[in-house]
């Protein structure tokens, strides 16, 4: 079966470790899970009517500033780059990500996700904003991990662009 490391990046408490839960076992929890070094969770997916396992690379730390090593980003097949939707200065951060993945991995498709949709009243996130950090409106997807909104969508969109690229 074919194999596809995905590295889930994005600033700290943004919803990765959320997201891969949801995703993977489709529960939530309110609790911070905060430990040290990198989870490597594995879920079997069909796309195109073939099966593809996506080994979810979710790196564990308290500090948002944390150094993500290129050795964490190499052999990527792809990414999901997660933003807070409640907190702008996050699309910098994945921004900034993105582009330590393309230098660490190369022109690997990756899938924008603005995260905690359900957070209606704390949204900051507009597409003006989106436009003047040159990111397309339409690539990003806006995910909840609490409800499960667009969770899956967000993986199976990767994982399409991955089995074509
Ligand atoms: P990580 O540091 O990026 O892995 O973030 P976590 O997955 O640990 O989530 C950080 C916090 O945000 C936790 O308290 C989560 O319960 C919460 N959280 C994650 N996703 C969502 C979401 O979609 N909606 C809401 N309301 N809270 C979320
Ligand atoms: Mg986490």
């Amino acid at each position: 079966m074919i194999q596809k490391k995905v590295c889930m990046l994005g600033a700290y408490a943004v919803g990765k470790t959320s997201l891969v839960q949801r995703f993977v076992k489709d529960v939530f929890s309110d609790t911070y899970q905060t430990t040290v070094g990198v989870k490597i969770t594995k879920k079997t997916i069909a796309v195109g009517g073939e099966d593809l396992s996506l080994l979810l690379w979710d790196l564990h730390g308290d500090d948002e500033f944390q150094t993500v090593h290129a050795s964490y980003l190499r052999g990527a097949s792809g990414a999901l780059l997660v933003a807070d939707g409640t907190r702008a200065s996050t699309l910098e951060r994945a921004l900034e990500l993105q582009r330590r993945l393309r230098a660490a991995a190369g022109e690997v498709p990756v899938q924008w996700i603005l995260n905690k949709n359900d957070l209606e009243d704390d949204w900051v996130v507009n597409d003006e904003r989106l436009l003047e950090l040159e990111l397309e409106p339409a690539v990003v997807l806006r995910t909840s991990a609490k409800t499960g909104d667009r969770v899956e969508d967000a993986f199976q969109a990767l994982a399409r662009r991955m089995r074509e690229g």
